[in-house]
């Protein structure tokens, strides 16, 4: 049997309130291990590379094909999903810590609330879906719109582009990228389109689409690979148009 390790460094926190600490962790190498399948082995035993026994340490996942968007943390310094993020891929001692820009519950599970408060202040709902005659009523939409509109709609708000913006944080009124994607999208759905400018004014604010300040990592670290430059460039124009409807009253 082969003694090939893999190596950890987690950071741990006992509570909300509580200072941060490290601890290391060693498990057997077994090919195909994901950040959480190792996590979850350590769990089975949580003695630590000193001998301690120790607590097991908390995360949070859910359906493990990168769709939930629950078990976001940062491994190996970079906002990353655990349950598709293969170790064979990361250098080692793998390095795991809590999103940063979120409170964190405990070791690193964090709480995602804000995340969720910023897309209902952004209005991001259609607030009642239309039925047509197929082939009569219905509006059309290009392949190429729906192609675009499809990538916004896979948004799991995971956060990690919100954890990447250095505009968004606790210190920071910024909704941040993830909801002004899904402005981008409610704006172009057919019935979404009625309610556009209460979502365009909802951005037009403090906090709002002129906080972005064009660094650009949202989109470098989404894992959905969800165009958010595209939709934050898409939204300047539209906040353009609502602004001088505003102004004349249209
Ligand atoms: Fe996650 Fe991408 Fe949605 Fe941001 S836009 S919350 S990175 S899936």
């Amino acid at each position: 049997m082969s003694d090939k390790k893999i190596r950890f460094e987690i950071k741990r926190q006992d509570g909300p309130k509580a200072a941060p600490y490290w601890q290391s962790f060693e498990i057997p190498y077994e090919h195909g291990h994901n950040v959480v399948s190792a996590l979850m082995k350590i769990r089975e035993t949580p003695v630590t590379t000193a001998g301690q026994l120790v607590e097991p340490v908390l995360w949070e996942a859910n359906c493990m094909e990168e769709v939930c968007g629950a078990c976001s943390m940062r491994i190996n310094g970079k906002p990353m999903q655990a349950c598709s993020t293969l170790i064979d891929n990361l250098t080692q001692p793998i390095k795991l810590e809590p999103l940063t820009k979120f409170p964190v519950v405990r070791d690193l599970m964090i709480d995602r609330r804000r995340m969720f408060d910023n897309l209902r202040k952004v209005k991001a709902w259609i607030d009642l879906d239309g039925s047509w005659d197929v082939g009569t009523g219905a509006p059309r939409i290009s392949p190429q719109e729906w192609e675009l509109n499809y990538s916004f709609s896979r948004c799991m708000t995971c956060g990690c582009c919100m954890e990447a913006c250095p505009q968004f944080g606790p210190d920071y009124d910024f909704v941040g990228p993830a909801p002004l994607g899904q402005v981008r999208l409610m704006n172009a759905h057919p019935t979404g389109k009625y309610f556009a400018a209460d979502r365009l004014h909802a951005i037009m604010g403090d906090g709002g689409l002129s906080d972005c300040g064009n660094a650009q990592n949202c989109a470098e670290v989404c894992p959905k690979e969800i165009p958010l430059t595209t939709a934050i460039g898409q939204l300047g124009r539209q906040v353009t148009v609502q602004l001088v409807k505003d102004l004349i009253g249209g």
